[in-house]
């Protein structure tokens, strides 16, 4: 019964999307958890809930031509996917990478609907971006397509419409100059974007949020065994905006980051990335958008070409890059190597597989949807001081994030145990994250 339900709803899914696999991947994993609830709610079967929760609201795909430093004129594809609006405006980032498709908008989108729903604040789930490649392109040049980005943009976002922020490739430069065209257009001075700086607008602790939430839940997903992070080996994938946040405090509570890399490859330092090294790892990224190689060439670290630090021993792993960096047979190696402890602090970054063989050798594991949530909780509580017209100080933000975090791992451990699978977050995620906007969508009828 259960497996034909799936299969049913997974038809047609795909009968829809076709060729959109990580759409797929993401409902797929979704599905899969929530037919236990579908079996005990025959009312959201009758009012075709999947099937609305599985189409986007909208799909907005816009051309975006812009001029670069030689005069020579540009074309890249814009995209925003309003995908589910039954709790709150729509919220999600922003991704510039060659890598957007409308199936990456789309997954990514989805994920935010139930990743929004569980940081208890009202919001809806939406995604957007660009294949612009913002690296290797002077400030001009990044400055002169979010402004065409924008142009097209900004009739479909707004404070109590949708309100987007960064992702992969738009961090504070790209809000920044997304945000002065935005505000020319409309002419208001408002709160429709987040991740804005903190002179005018922004949110303190916006920018580690992300990262610091997902060693949160590392935190409480440990204590569940009695143990903690403190004086960890940790590996993570990625040295931006989340790796950074992830790395800081997790050096601020004594564990050791190991490895850092990129699509190149990975460094290991094996004694840790802290101090000036750390402040060089932010500056790579944030400052210069440099490889990760110049890290292992400046503190003359071993660089693996060509491959993820999955096979780095280490006791927790944070995936922080992108989806599915993170292989079955990573896994097996994670495992084999005495990793007890996985955090997607990406989206999606681990495969079907990996998930599989993390959760069936009882390593604690943590989807993105539950343990990255902190990044869009901030950008929630953004909105909240843009509503209420002030600015809240780092520790009030920070105590709030926290609190969040432990709601939302306590939401997972809870729901999890009362649909018969302890331990088990992805269901606990998925199942919580789908019965607030499922409810939310039964009382506000066919729309
Ligand atoms: N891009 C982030 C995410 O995946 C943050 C979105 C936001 O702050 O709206 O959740």
């Amino acid at each position: 019964m259960s497996a034909n339900l799936l299969n049913e709803y997974m038809q047609g899914v795909a009968a829809r999307n076709p060729g959109e696999k990580e759409f797929q991947q993401a409902v797929h994993e979704v599905l899969e958890s929530i037919i236990p609830v579908l079996e005990r709610h025959p009312e959201f079967r009758k009012a075709r809930i999947v099937e609305r929760l599985t189409e986007p609201e909208r799909v907005i795909t816009f051309r975006v031509p812009w001029v670069d430093d030689r005069g020579d004129v540009q074309v890249n594809r814009g995209f925003r996917v309003q995908f589910n609006s039954a709790i709150g405006p729509y919220k999600g980032g922003l991704r510039f990478h060659p890598s957007v498709t409308v199936s990456i908008m789309k997954f990514l989108a989805f994920e935010q609907t139930f990743k929004n729903a569980l940081t208890t604040l009202p919001m809806g789930g939406g995604k957007g971006g660009s294949d612009f490649d913002p690296r290797g392109k002077s400030d001009n040049e990044v400055m002169r397509f979010c402004q065409s980005f924008t142009t097209e943009l900004f009739r479909h976002v707004g404070a109590d419409t949708d309100v987007p922020a960064g992702d992969i490739g738009v961090g504070g430069r790209e809000i920044g100059y997304i945000y002065g065209q935005y505000k020319r257009l409309v002419n208001r001075f408002e709160g429709a974007f987040t991740g804005k700086g903190v002179g005018w607008g922004g949110s303190l602790m916006r920018p580690e949020a992300t990262g610091y939430g997902a060693v949160y839940f590392a935190q409480e997903m440990l204590a569940t065994r009695d143990q903690s992070i403190a004086g960890r080996t940790v590996a993570i994938s990625g040295y931006g905006n989340v790796g950074c946040g992830v790395t800081e405090k997790l050096n601020q509570l004594g564990a050791r980051v190991v490895t850092i890399g990129d699509e190149y490859g990975f460094v290991h330092d094996p004694e840790g990335i802290t101090g000036a090294k750390y402040e060089f790892m932010k500056e790579l990224w944030q400052v210069r958008r440099a490889p990760a190689k110049e890290y292992a060439d400046k503190f003359n670290c071993r660089w693996t070409a060509g491959a993820r630090p999955w096979s780095v021993a280490c006791d927790v792993a944070i995936p922080t890059a992108a989806e599915n960096e993170l292989s079955g047979k990573d896994a097996e190696q994670l495992i084999a190597n005495g990793c007890t402890c996985v955090v997607e602090a990406a989206n999606m970054p681990c495969t079907p597989e990996a998930v599989e063989a993390f959760q069936k050798n009882n390593v604690l594991f943590a989807p993105g949807k539950a343990a990255n949530a902190g990044g869009v909780a901030t950008s929630g509580l953004e909105m909240t001081q843009n509503s209420m017209r002030l600015s809240w100080s780092r520790d009030e933000v920070d105590a709030k994030l926290h609190d969040i975090m432990r709601r939302i791992h306590k939401t997972c451990v809870d729901t999890a145990a009362a649909y018969g699978k302890p331990g088990n977050y992805v269901i606990g995620a998925n199942v919580a994250g789908f019965l607030k906007v499922a409810m939310a969508m039964m009382d506000q009828g066919v729309v």
